[in-house]
C-alpha cells in the first residue's frame, strides 16, 4: 500500500512518520521549499505530547519545547483574577516542531514545491494527485492534510462554509524585551479587558524569548496587512493603558514577522472521506484558536489514523473508525471554540469566577457522577482535627475497595474556633494539643509534630475550614486534594494554615484557580462554613470526625470517631449487601497515581504489606528518583514524581 500525503504541516509529517514506522510507503508532498517557516508557537496539550516523545525516545532528537506550568488572568490594571497550575502544556515554536518532524523522515519522503491541483480518477477512486508543477505522484491512499484551506477538502467532501470573522489575532515572538523571563518562570500571562473584546497573551519560548498574541474584536478598531509601523502603531494603540510588561515586549518586537489572523471555524463535517481520500489535522477539523488544540489534534489525528489502517484491512472501514474516534472530541473543541469566542465578545455580561480557562480540558463532571453512587456519606471534619488525620489511610483504602458504590461529602465542623474559653476533655490550651498529636502519632503510626502548638500556635481552625468551603466552590475533587495538603501541612510541615500564603500554595499545587479562592474566601465561603456548622449542630455532631451512612432509603449508620476498618466494611454490607470489594493493585506506580502523596502508614496498609516492608520499598522508590520525601521529626511524606 503507497499513501500519498498532501501537505508537510504537523498532520502530514507526523502521519508520515507513524505510516513508515509500520512499513507502510509514504510520500509527503508539501507546496513550500524549505522547512516552512511560517507560523510563531503553540501551546501543546499532553495528549499530543505524549506521541511525540514516543518519537523522540524512539530517536535520539530531545522534543523540542517550554514546559508551561501556570496560567494568571489579569485585568490590565494587573488584578489578577485567575492563577492556577498547568500540568500538561508546553509551548513548541512551531519551526522547531517542523524540524524536530523532519528530523525523524529520510528528506527523500518530502517532496518539496509541489501545490496540489487536483486527483485523477479511475473508476471513481483516485489514483493519483496531480501538482500546479506538472508532476503527478500515483498512489492507493491520499490524505489531505493540507491546512484549514484545504483544497483537498474542496475537491473531496466539498466546500465548507466558514463562520464569520468574529475575533482576530496578531500575533508575534519577540525576545528584545526587558521583562526577563526568569521573573515569571513558565507562566502563560494574559490580560483580558473587562469592557470589550482585547487580550494580550504571553507565553515564553525559550530564554528570555516570548510568543505573544492580541486577540481583538474588529468592530473595535481594525487593521488590514499594512507596513510593520502601522501594525505596531495599531498594537500599542489598541493595547494603551496595558501594564508595561506589554508594551515593552510590543516595542521590542519586529512587526516585519509579525502577523494578523483571521479567526474563524467551520461545522463539524459529517465525514472525514470520500472513497480512498481521508482528511486529517487541520483540514477535516478547525477550531478557533481559543482552545489552543489545533497541533494537537492535528497529532492525534495522524496517531489514530494509523492505528485504524493497521487495524482494518479494508481502508474504508479504517476511515470510519478514524472518524467515529475522532469526531465526538474534534466537535467538543468547536463548540468551545465558539463558547469562549462569544463570551471574549461580551465580557461586561460575565462574572469573573465563570470565565473559563481558554485552554481544552481532559475534566469529567465529578459532581454527576458523584451524585449517582449508592452509598452517600456526610463527613464532619476540619483541617487540624488529629483523629481526622488518623483515618485518612482507612479512607483511602476504602475509596480503591468500595469506591464506585461511595461518594463522600464533605462538610466543616468547627473544632476549634478560638482558645477562649476552649474546654475540650482534655485539651484547652495549645500546649495539651501539642501533647496530644505526640501522644496520637505513637499510637496511629502517622506523623504528627506537635511543636507546632508551641512554636506557632493556630489560634483557631476557622480560616482554613472557610478556604476549604472556598475550595469546594471551585471543584469539589480538587477541595478534597486541598484539605489533604493542608493538613499535610499542619500535621508534618509544621506550617500555620491560617497564613494565607500556606493557603493560597496549597490551592495552587493541586490545580485551583488561587485568586478566585481568596475572593470566595473573603465572600460566600463564610456562609457555606456557616450552613455547614449549623447542619453539624442539628445533626448532633459533637466530635471528629463523624461520619454519617445513607443508602436512599430511612437507614442511616454512623462513624464516631477512630474505628478500624471492619466497622467501615460492615456498614457498607448492611447498606448494599451485594457489594463486591475491588482487589487494590499494590504497584507503587499505581498507588501514587491515585493518591500524590503518602505515608510509610498509608503505603504499607494499600499494598497489604509489614509497615517495614513498606518503608523499604519507599527509600527504593526515593533512591530510584520516582519519589520525593518531606521528613520531620516524627515521619515522613512520600510524593509521587512518577511521569503520568
Ligand atoms: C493564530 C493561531 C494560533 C494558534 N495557536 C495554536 C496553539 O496555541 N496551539 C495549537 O495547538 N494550535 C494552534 N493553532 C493551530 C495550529 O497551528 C494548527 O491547528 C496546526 O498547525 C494544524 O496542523 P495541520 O498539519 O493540519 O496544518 P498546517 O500545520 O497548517 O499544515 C498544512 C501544510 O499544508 C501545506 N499546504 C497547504 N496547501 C497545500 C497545497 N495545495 N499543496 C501542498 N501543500 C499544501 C502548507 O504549506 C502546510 O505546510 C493556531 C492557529 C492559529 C491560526
Amino acid at each position: 500500500m503507497k499513501v500519498v500525503i498532501i501537505g508537510g504541516g504537523i498532520a502530514g509529517l507526523t502521519l508520515g512518520i507513524l505510516l513508515r514506522r509500520r512499513n507502510i510507503d509514504v510520500v509527503i508532498n508539501e507546496r513550500s521549499v524549505g522547512i516552512p517557516a511560517r507560523g510563531h508557537a503553540f501551546l501543546m496539550h499532553n495528549d499530543g505530547l505524549t506521541i511525540l516523545k514516543e518519537l523522540s525516545a524512539e530517536n535520539s532528537g530531545a522534543l523540542p519545547g517550554r514546559q508551561i506550568d501556570s496560567f494568571s488572568l489579569r485585568r490590565p490594571n494587573g488584578s489578577v483574577i485567575k492563577h492556577i497550575q498547568l500540568q500538561a502544556w508546553q509551548c513548541i515554536k512551531r519551526i522547531d516542531l517542523i524540524r524536530f518532524l523532519y528530523s525523524l523522515i529520510p528528506p527523500e519522503i518530502i517532496k518539496e514545491d509541489r501545490t496540489f491541483s487536483h486527483f485523477i480518477y479511475e473508476n471513481e477512486k483516485a489514483i493519483a494527485a496531480v501538482f500546479s508543477n506538472g508532476e503527478v505522484e500515483y498512489g492507493d491512499i491520499f490524505v489531505g492534510a493540507d491546512g484549514g484551506n484545504s483544497k483537498v477538502r474542496d475537491l473531496t467532501v466539498g466546500k465548507v462554509k466558514f463562520t464569520p470573522i468574529g475575533v482576530k489575532e496578531v500575533v508575534g515572538v519577540t525576545s528584545n524585551t526587558k521583562k526577563k523571563s526568569k521573573s515569571t518562570p513558565n507562566a502563560f500571562i494574559k490580560f483580558q479587558n473587562k469592557t470589550n473584546g482585547l487580550a494580550f497573551g504571553m507565553i515564553p519560548t525559550t530564554g528570555n524569548e516570548y510568543v505573544w498574541f492580541m486577540q481583538y474584536d474588529p468592530s473595535i478598531s481594525d487593521v488590514m496587512h499594512g507596513t510593520p509601523e502601522e501594525l505596531k502603531s495599531f498594537c500599542l494603540k489598541l493595547l494603551k493603558g496595558f501594564p508595561t510588561a506589554v508594551t515593552d515586549l510590543l516595542e521590542g518586537n519586529d512587526f516585519a514577522s509579525t502577523y494578523v489572523w483571521n479567526t474563524r471555524d467551520f461545522d463539524l463535517l459529517p465525514t472525514f472521506h470520500k472513497g480512498n481520500v481521508v482528511l486529517v489535522g487541520d483540514a477535516a477539523h478547525l477550531a478557533l484558536p481559543f482552545t489552543s488544540a489545533g497541533t494537537t489534534n492535528a497529532i492525534i489525528d495522524a496517531e489514530v489514523l494509523t492505528q485504524s489502517l493497521e487495524s482494518y484491512p479494508d481502508y474504508e472501514e479504517a476511515f470510519r473508525n478514524y472518524y467515529s474516534l475522532r469526531a465526538y472530541e474534534v466537535s467538543n473543541h468547536i463548540t468551545l471554540g465558539r463558547e469562549l469566542k462569544t463570551l471574549f465578545l461580551n465580557p461586561q455580561n460575565q462574572n469573573d469566577d465563570d470565565i473559563p480557562v481558554p485552554l481544552i480540558q481532559g475534566k469529567e463532571d465529578s459532581a454527576v457522577a458523584a451524585k449517582k453512587k449508592l452509598i452517600q456519606v456526610v463527613y464532619f471534619t476540619d483541617p487540624i482535627c488529629s483523629t481526622c488525620w488518623i483515618i485518612q489511610p482507612l479512607l483511602r483504602k476504602l475509596y480503591l475497595e468500595y469506591g464506585k458504590y461511595i461518594n463522600i461529602e464533605y462538610r466543616m465542623g468547627g473544632l476549634l474556633p478560638s482558645w477562649e474559653n476552649y474546654n475540650k476533655g482534655k485539651i484547652q490550651q495549645p500546649s495539651d494539643a501539642a501533647k496530644h498529636w505526640e501522644e496520637v502519632c505513637v499510637s496511629h503510626e502517622m506523623p504528627l509534630d506537635g511543636d507546632i502548638w508551641e512554636e506557632d500556635p493556630l489560634p483557631s481552625s476557622y480560616p482554613p475550614s472557610i478556604a476549604f468551603k472556598a475550595a469546594q466552590m471551585q471543584d469539589t475533587y480538587k477541595a478534597i486534594l486541598f484539605l489533604r495538603r493542608i493538613k499535610e501541612m499542619v500535621f508534618v510541615e509544621k506550617k500555620n494554615i491560617i497564613k494565607w500564603e500556606y493557603l493560597e500554595k496549597a490551592a495552587f499545587e493541586v490545580g485551583l484557580d488561587s485568586a478566585r479562592l481568596l475572593r470566595d474566601f473573603e465572600g460566600k465561603a463564610k456562609e457555606l462554613f456557616v450552613e455547614d456548622l449549623k447542619l453539624a449542630d442539628q445533626l448532633g455532631v459533637r466530635s471528629f470526625p463523624t461520619l454519617f451512612f445513607r443508602n436512599g432509603t430511612a437507614q442511616q449508620f454512623t462513624i464516631k470517631g477512630f474505628q478500624p476498618y471492619h466497622h467501615f466494611e460492615e456498614i457498607i454490607y448492611k447498606l448494599l449487601p451485594h457489594a463486591k470489594k475491588e482487589a487494590v493493585n499494590a504497584d507503587p506506580q499505581y498507588l501514587f497515581s491515585q493518591f500524590n502523596s503518602m505515608t510509610n502508614k498509608e503505603f504499607a496498609l494499600l499494598s497489604n504489606i509489614a509497615k517495614d516492608d513498606a518503608s523499604r520499598i519507599l527509600n527504593d522508590l526515593f533512591k530510584r528518583g520516582n519519589i520525593d520525601k518531606y521528613e520531620s521529626k516524627n515521619g515522613v511524606i512520600w510524593t509521587s514524581k512518577f511521569v503520568s
